[in-house]
């Protein structure tokens, strides 16, 4: 094949990636939302879960860099899709925290929003039994308004990790960390059976979608799980039962999981496989295991509402 055609083709399998990569449309059929009022406004999950990082010790972890021009297929294949980073501006870490002999990589464009050290010290505080039913941890530079993403068992930062006032906050980490937990809960008989017996739903951001629902329950389940008392008067003082069933099921399905410490169960996912990308120059060869490094039923959940705008300054610390 001349030099051309070669070049042609690989224009082509691009444009097929890209196309293959393009995010999923949102499924006809099936209406999803909740029509239940939110007991809360958006900002106010701001406001508790920047309590999150100091009451949770982070597990102590050490870091290698791998070598330069090898990455995991699913860092180039995200990378990829909407043009997130060039190949050549990420980094890889694979972190191996003591809780756990076997580590997790993760890839950071050189440009991200959030720092390598905060990726790794938030990771830190999602309980291990959670933690292994991730893959990667991306990081990537802002995407116009988009905070964070699940896809499959891998979960993407695109935010600081951080109120407007500078102070940590879990909820982007633990919001994702349940749509990678979700696995069928959201749409589960019991979950339904739980919606239609409340009387709301936690926040406005909570009506977009049964997952998004989820998601956004479970940052109260972790609230549980890392201070019952605090939780207690929460729940007592904002009048939480409005959504209680919704509550007892994520803490019947979730609270092993989403409580800190213990030892680490096996990893449910292999990290993809590790490629050599010269220069981060992509051939079709590299194009061509792309497309099929991910099954076809793996979620995309993209958190664009996640934040109310201008969230950070005009929600202080309600709780
Ligand atoms: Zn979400």
């Amino acid at each position: 094949m001349s030099f051309q055609i070669s070049a042609l083709f690989i224009v082509l399998a691009m444009s097929n990636l890209m196309n293959a990569l393009a995010l999923p449309k949102p499924q006809g059929g099936e209406d999803k939302s909740i029509k239940l009022p939110p007991l809360f406004d958006d900002g106010v999950l701001g406001g508790i879960t920047n309590k999150f990082y100091e009451e949770v010790p982070g597990v102590k972890y050490t870091v290698k860099e791998w070598e330069p021009d090898y990455y995991p297929a699913a860092c180039i294949s995200e990378s990829q899709s909407n043009n997130k980073c060039p190949v050549s501006d990420m980094k890889v870490y694979d972190v191996t925290y003591d809780d756990c002999p076997q580590p997790w990589t993760m890839c950071r464009c050189n440009s991200a929003v959030v720092s390598s050290e905060r990726l790794f010290e938030f990771f830190a505080r999602v309980p291990v039994k959670a933690r292994v039913e991730i893959r990667h941890m991306f990081a990537w530079p802002n995407q116009k308004g988009l905070a964070a993403y699940a896809f499959g068992p891998d979960i993407g930062l695109t935010n600081p990790l951080q109120t407007g006032d500078g102070k940590q906050d879990m909820n982007a980490i633990i919001h994702e960390t349940g749509h990678v937990l979700d696995q069928g809960a959201s749409d589960s008989p019991e979950m339904l059976d739980a919606i239609s017996k409340d009387t709301c739903v936690l926040r406005p951001y909570s009506q977009v979608s049964r997952g998004e629902n989820v998601g956004n329950v479970m940052v109260m389940t972790y609230f549980k799980m890392i201070n019952r008392g605090e939780y207690d008067r929460v729940h007592d003082e904002k009048g939480m039962s409005c959504l209680q069933n919704q509550l007892d099921f994520m803490e019947k399905r979730y609270a092993e999981r989403m409580t800190p410490g213990g030892s680490c169960p096996p990893r449910l996912h292999e990290n993809s496989e590790k490629k050599h990308v010269p220069g981060g120059v992509l051939t079709k060869r590299d194009l061509e295991l792309l497309q099929r490094d991910h099954p076809e039923d793996w979620t995309r959940h993209e958190d664009h509402g996640m934040y109310p705008q201008g969230h950070t300054d005009d929600h202080p610390n309600h709780f």
